[in-house]
């Protein structure tokens, strides 16, 4: 999949990516989009989102809109919802939607830029997650975000990740298929 990193300027402090910019990326690809909105009010974007090509729109839970609305507006479009948490933010928050969205993003770094290392807790949460997909009645994925690197990928998976998401460990590289491929193949 190719991941999107939408910012308003608002939600984080800084820019990244518009609806046309995928739409563009839309024109010479047919891989999943999965398009992750660090944004104030996400309602505003779904539908020039969805119309751009996305997939999957993640959206945070600590963004301003009513996280049903939001949902609801995703599946409207028949395409699949994911809902983010940031570093600070207790899973307590987003386990009342488990049954309504297809991923859940624990954020392992503060979300607005890249390269930054890791955070640890980000495991916990991916683990603590992990425990309560069994019981729900649809298969939900677990998306790590943030400092994911070829070392970090085991333990990520040994927790529970389904969704490794990398960008600084991919683009950093002077041999960006090897790191592809390492993060593809990682097992415990
Ligand atoms: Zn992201």
């Amino acid at each position: 999949m190719l991941h999107f990193d939408v910012m308003d300027g608002d939600f984080v402090p800084n820019f990244g990516i518009s609806p046309p910019f995928i739409a563009a990326v839309r024109q010479i690809t047919q891989i999943p989009f999965d398009v992750h909105i660090m944004v104030t009010h996400p309602l505003r974007y779904i539908d020039a989102l969805a119309a751009a090509g996305a997939n999957i729109i993640t959206f945070h839970i600590e963004s301003a809109d009513n996280p049903e609305t939001v949902i609801s507006a995703i599946k409207a479009h028949g395409i699949k919802s994911g809902l983010a948490l940031s570093p600070k933010t207790p899973i307590s928050a987003v386990i009342p939607y488990l049954t309504d969205i297809d991923l859940v993003l624990p954020m392992s770094v503060e979300p607005g830029f890249g390269g930054q290392a890791f955070q640890q807790n980000a495991l916990e949460k991916i683990a603590a997650l992990h425990q309560i997909t069994p019981k729900l009645k649809h298969p939900l994925d677990i998306s790590v975000d943030g400092g994911v690197t070829t070392e970090i990928a085991p333990l990520a998976i040994r927790q529970g990740a389904t969704i490794l998401v990398a960008g600084t460990a991919i683009f950093g590289s002077k041999q960006p298929e090897v790191i592809i491929e390492t993060l593809r193949t990682a097992t415990t």
